[in-house]
């Protein structure tokens, strides 16, 4: 059962061996170095706080190589707000010192251990429970649920007090902790899927052996489970996974159901009855349980979730912002960790990585945006999670809409049952803007100079009315080499209607190395200041330039229009 990937987070070059020897303990670990101090780490950032509290956030065990006080201060905002947390770790700089500091209940004592033994170190465990047992009592293994975390704390501050203890069931991970075993021991750690009211003298911890097949067409699924469970003395802590049927993989009702219960949902193709459903999907001897609306499959040994049918896939079209990794937000960077696979034009999929190896990248040509679109149906269909990357945001002159063509097109069922999401990004005409000032302060109208899939008649038109109607505008695709002409004409159409002195904003690689910002006029402009990576944003009648104190120009487009309000 597979457990999150960490993050290796360094400061200095000076880490970088010690990163290198612990990323062989996690192959898939990626080693985030501080910009200009670090050359050759897999993935680059520039803030330190934002980048720790930030994986934190998404629950991604953190490896720092840095003192352990700079990670204290820095996750300390977000200690409160949170009761399951992610290992976190300090490692000193050289390799000579683990340690574990916060995700107890996650494991941290386990990876310190692992990465002390690869760094020929001891781990600094302070857990007394821990240091005199060897194993965290409250933390089982993956496949294994802890009962009740209060009563826990007591039973294990029982042993720690001197008391011996039994145990009941098999609990293989145990064999090698150095408990004191008594069989007439009061304490008892009991291993059972059988439900239970938890007694004072027992520690509970349930094997994830039990595989619910469930039907939406139940009223309230998760209530049905819970009831079957019962009816068959099954506690609901056993509960591994929901199954259900391919043709349901869409229906909202299960996926409550699934969130309520804290399991995953995995699917598989409709077969004849249930039960031969349940015991087909499980390569397991099981004994299958139930009434006629719920049937359930009970293991002798937990059931590995990922092992069980498939689940649904998932496809997310996300944008990448203009470029800088501070302007992506925080919901792409979690959809870009959890891919297995990345499509997208080359450039953007480069800018959107580096992977892990075991992430696919399937980098096509700039044009083929329907192929790629069915392309990523297919490998969603197949229950993979699939990222298809923008630049900017996706739903600007991007995948999101061929995504959608692609979709509506289609009468496959499976592409229909995919989770579609959309994640947006900063466009090039806003983060343009935002560095200029505020040039689209008011009205404006975004428009793609590129005819390869409209007529330039209709550019011609739009770009008139547009002008007319005294909008500010924003040209993506201004220019190219097979479309030399047409940003030329199209300054004319706009000079129809707007003075010479009209400001002008030129962005060319904005939030990437070497990018330009240039404010000019209206008068002024000619095609030969712009290339294809190149944002044009063209004032209205009232957009106004004034200087700045450090240099350049400050554009912006009052909010209001016509007179002046007061105040
Ligand atoms: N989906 C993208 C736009 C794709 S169209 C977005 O929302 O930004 C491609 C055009 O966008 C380019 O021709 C250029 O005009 C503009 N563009 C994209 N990235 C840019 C950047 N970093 N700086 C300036 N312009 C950019």
């Amino acid at each position: 059962m597979s457990r999150p990937v960490p993050a290796i987070v360094i400061l200095g070059n000076g880490s970088l061996a010690t990163a290198r020897k612990i990323q062989q303990v996690y192959p898939g670990a990626l080693i985030h170095g501080l910009a200009e101090r670090v050359d050759g780490a897999d993935r680059v950032y520039r803030e330190f706080g934002v980048t720790l509290r930030e994986l934190y956030q998404q629950d991604t065990p953190i490896i720092a190589l840095c003192a352990a006080g700079i990670v204290i201060r820095t996750l300390a905002p977000l200690l409160l707000e949170k009761g399951a947390e992610p290992p976190v770790l300090a490692v000193a700089e050289d390799g000579s010192a683990v340690v574990p500091l916060l995700g107890g209940l996650g494991g941290v004592n386990v990876m310190a251990r692992e990465i002390a033994a690869a760094l020929d170190v001891a781990a600094a465990i302070t857990t007394s429970g821990e240091l005199r047992f060897g194993t965290c009592l409250l933390n089982p293994p993956s496949g294994y649920a802890l009962g009740d975390l209060e009563l826990g704390k007591r039973f294990v501050s029982d042993l720690l007090a001197g008391e011996a203890v039994r145990i009941e069931g098999a609990a293989p991970w145990l064999a090698q902790a150095q408990l004191p075993e008594d069989a007439q021991a009061r304490l008892a750690v009991h291993v059972g899927h059988a439900e239970r009211e938890p007694a004072p003298n027992e520690l509970l911890i349930y094997p994830r052996n039990v595989v619910v097949a469930v039907d939406a067409g139940l009223e309230d699924v998760a209530s049905a489970v819970r009831e079957a469970l019962h009816q068959a003395k099954v506690a609901v802590q056993s509960l591994s996974c929901l199954l259900a049927a391919d043709s349901e993989m869409a229906n909202p009702t299960l996926r409550e159901a699934a969130l309520e219960l804290g399991v995953p949902l995995r699917f598989t193709s409709a077969g004849a009855d249930v039960g031969t459903r349940l015991r087909t999907a499980i390569d397991h001897p099981v004994s299958i349980l139930g009434n006629d609306t719920v049937v359930m499959a009970v293991a002798e040994q937990p059931l590995d979730p990922l092992q069980i049918g498939r689940p649904r896939g998932r496809l997310a079209v996300i944008g990448l912002g203009p470029g800088a990794a501070e302007l992506m937000v925080p919901a792409v960077k979690a959809e870009l960790s959890r891919a297995n696979d990345i499509l997208g034009y080359e450039t953007y999929v480069r800018m959107a990585g580096p992977f892990r190896a075991d992430q696919v990248q399937h980098c096509t040509d700039n044009r083929e945006e329907m192929q790629r679109a069915r392309h990523a149906f297919e490998l969603a269909a197949q229950g993979r999670s699939v990222v298809v990357v923008s630049s900017g945001d996706p739903g600007v002159f991007a995948m999101a809409a061929a995504v959608l063509e692609a979709l509506h097109e289609s009468t496959d069922a499976r592409w229909h049952n995919v989770d579609l999401e959309m994640l947006p990004g900063v466009s090039a005409s806003l983060a343009t803007a935002a560095q200029a000032g505020a040039p689209l302060g008011h009205d404006f109208c975004v428009l793609s100079l590129s005819d390869n899939l409209k007529p330039w008649s209709i550019i011609e038109k739009r770009l008139d009315l547009a002008a007319q109607a005294d909008l500010a505008l924003a040209f993506y695709n201004p220019i190219s080499r097979s479309r030399p002409w047409q940003l030329g004409l199209a300054i004319e159409i706009v000079a129809r209607h707007r003075l010479p002195e009209t400001p002008v904003v030129l962005g060319r690689d904005i939030g990437r190395p070497g990018q330009t910002l240039r404010v000019t006029n209206l008068g002024a402009l000619t095609p030969d200041q712009v290339d294809m990576r190149t944002m044009v944003l063209i004032g209205s009648s009232t957009t106004c330039v004034f200087p700045r104190v450090e240099g350049g120009e400050w554009v912006y487009t009052p909010r209001w229009y016509g007179e002046k309000p007061t105040s």
